[in-house]
């Protein structure tokens, strides 16, 4: 099925450029950790430009910007920045180009919010309630004191966030240059991720929403742990192949442009599937969150590896939030651990 992916363009160097249509630009900005890198857009807008997520908030982003900025079409003003989603990698520059240049942030509201949220508790303390939900999945101290020594880490990754924002909803228009885009909202990877969607230029915008070769983090997050967005996420593919043309050239936040949307909002939902079946036949016994890892993950979750081991915990109890949800396994919590197991 993979096949059925094409990529037409080559990728960009980091901090470099590259034409995908006329008056779109495909950014590509480097990132730390086992990413690498992210892609963000220049789009031509009128006397000017629009750009659309703006990379980690980092001294060697803001290199990287500098060098972009001699450069056409950036020499061009700054209308504005839009951005997809609340993740550092997309929304870290974002206050740093609203204050140098006086232009608005164009955000989804709950995305802007979360933002913030997350952002704020750069300086406190690991909360109880986090520590009760990794210890709930199963995690020793010292994988506590992994999380302990990473807790903060986001608003670090992000320069201040400018203080207003203006609002952007699922299926509003908005004009760029002669074009309109299209806002369509997913949730599971994020609360209110906006895609941008073109239809008379066939070209979507994508974010984090549909990535062509890794598959989206889906997680829950220790601010509420009886979350699901593993239904959210389900149902934001569907709700992708319904409103968007199967003939568009996708521009996503990472990986390369590709064509053959359909095709992959498909695998993606059978994957999916394939593990929750997976995953709920490992739950004959009960067995914690960390147990489960050996049956939805390919690689070793290594205790030491704190930032895996928050993502593999995240998105497992997605996984398990899911079954419990439809009725598939129970929870019970026995002595502050969560034993999950499956309803006959
Ligand atoms: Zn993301």
């Amino acid at each position: 099925m993979a096949d059925a992916l094409v990529y037409p363009i080559a990728a960009p160097a980091f901090g470099g450029f590259t034409p995908v249509a006329p008056g779109v630009w495909w950014v590509r900005l480097e990132l730390p950790g086992p990413l690498a890198h992210i892609n963000v857009w220049a789009l031509e807008d009128g006397d000017g430009w629009t750009l659309v997520d703006t990379g980690v908030g980092s001294a060697a982003t803001i290199a990287a910007w500098e060098q972009l900025l001699h450069e056409p079409p950036f020499t061009q003003p700054l209308k504005r920045v839009i951005v997809t989603h609340m993740h550092p990698d997309h929304v870290g520059m974002a206050g740093w180009f609203t204050r140098r240049f006086g232009v608005p942030l164009w955000m989804t509201r709950l995305e802007y919010l979360q933002c913030r949220v997350a952002a704020s508790d750069t300086g406190r303390e690991p909360p109880e309630d986090a520590l009760r939900f990794y210890r709930a999945a199963g995690w020793d101290e010292a994988a506590l004191g992994g999380y302990r020594g990473r807790f903060g880490k986001f608003g670090r990754n992000i320069q201040p966030m400018p203080d207003s924002f203006r609002r952007i909803v699922d299926g509003e228009c908005i004009r760029i240059g002669e074009d309109d885009w299209q806002v369509i909202v997913g949730t599971g990877h994020s609360p209110e991720h906006a895609c941008l969607y073109c239809a008379k230029r066939q070209l979507m915008i994508s974010g984090d929403q549909v990535l062509p070769r890794i598959s989206s983090n889906v997680s829950v997050q220790p601010m509420e742990p009886l979350a699901n967005p593993m239904a959210d996420w389900l149902a934001s593919l569907a709700k992708l192949r319904a409103a968007i043309a199967d003939d568009v050239l996708v521009l996503p936040s990472h990986n390369e442009c590709f064509r053959g949307l359909h095709a992959r909002l498909e695998q993606l939902e059978v994957g999916q599937h394939e593990a929750l079946d997976k995953l709920r036949g490992a739950l004959a016994q009960p067995q914690r969150v960390v147990d489960v890892f050996g049956s939805l993950f390919r690689r070793p979750i290594s205790p030491d590896n704190a930032s895996l081991m928050g993502m593999a915990t995240g998105e497992a109890v997605a996984c398990l939030n899911y079954l419990v949800a439809r009725g598939g396994a129970v929870r019970e919590r026995r002595d502050g651990l969560d034993w999950f197991s499956r309803r006959p």
